[in-house]
């Protein structure tokens, strides 16, 4: 399961009831996409919950794709931002603070550190591979994320 399946959605039942409808608590769950981040029922929600989740519109699910919010892109949009916490020296449980800081979002820190060592873990091969193959300024690039996560 990638980690965008373990992404939840803070006071879920809260934003149920205010929506007068269900949705997963996956927070990239199709159904959630749809209901709570593109449906239109933002007006439901109490003010803080609302900014919140236009938040997450803005930042993950501004392309212009025609099968957005299904296109793929907010789920590689997240993953980027986790890297981009993790590349500012935050560790998992910070990364857990801030994302619910910002998306009133939540994911169990352990999930958000195998994700970490897998990112760390796919560069390793990348870099390995780049190395066998020669193509050094590839491998320098790849080192340098890799540092940047460790
Ligand atoms: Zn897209």
């Amino acid at each position: 399961m990638a980690i965008t399946d373990k992404i939840y959605v803070k006071n879920h039942r809260q934003l149920a009831s205010q929506l007068e409808t269900s949705f997963p608590k996956s927070a990239f769950s199709g159904a959630t996409l749809d209901v709570l981040f593109t449906g239109d029922g933002l007006a439901k929600l109490d003010e803080a919950s609302r900014e919140r989740v236009l938040e997450f519109v803005e930042d993950f699910l501004d392309c212009d794709c025609q099968s957005r919010p299904h296109c793929g892109h907010p789920e590689r949009k997240f993953i980027a931002y986790l890297l981009e916490l993790r590349a500012e020296g935050l560790g998992p449980d910070a990364i857990v603070d801030v994302m619910g800081d910002d998306y009133m979002l939540y994911a169990y820190p352990g999930d958000v550190l195998s994700f970490l060592d897998d990112a760390v873990r796919a560069l390793e091969a990348a870099e390995r591979l780049a190395d066998v193959d020669g193509r050094a300024a590839a491998a320098d690039e790849i080192r340098q994320k890799r540092r940047e996560l460790t």
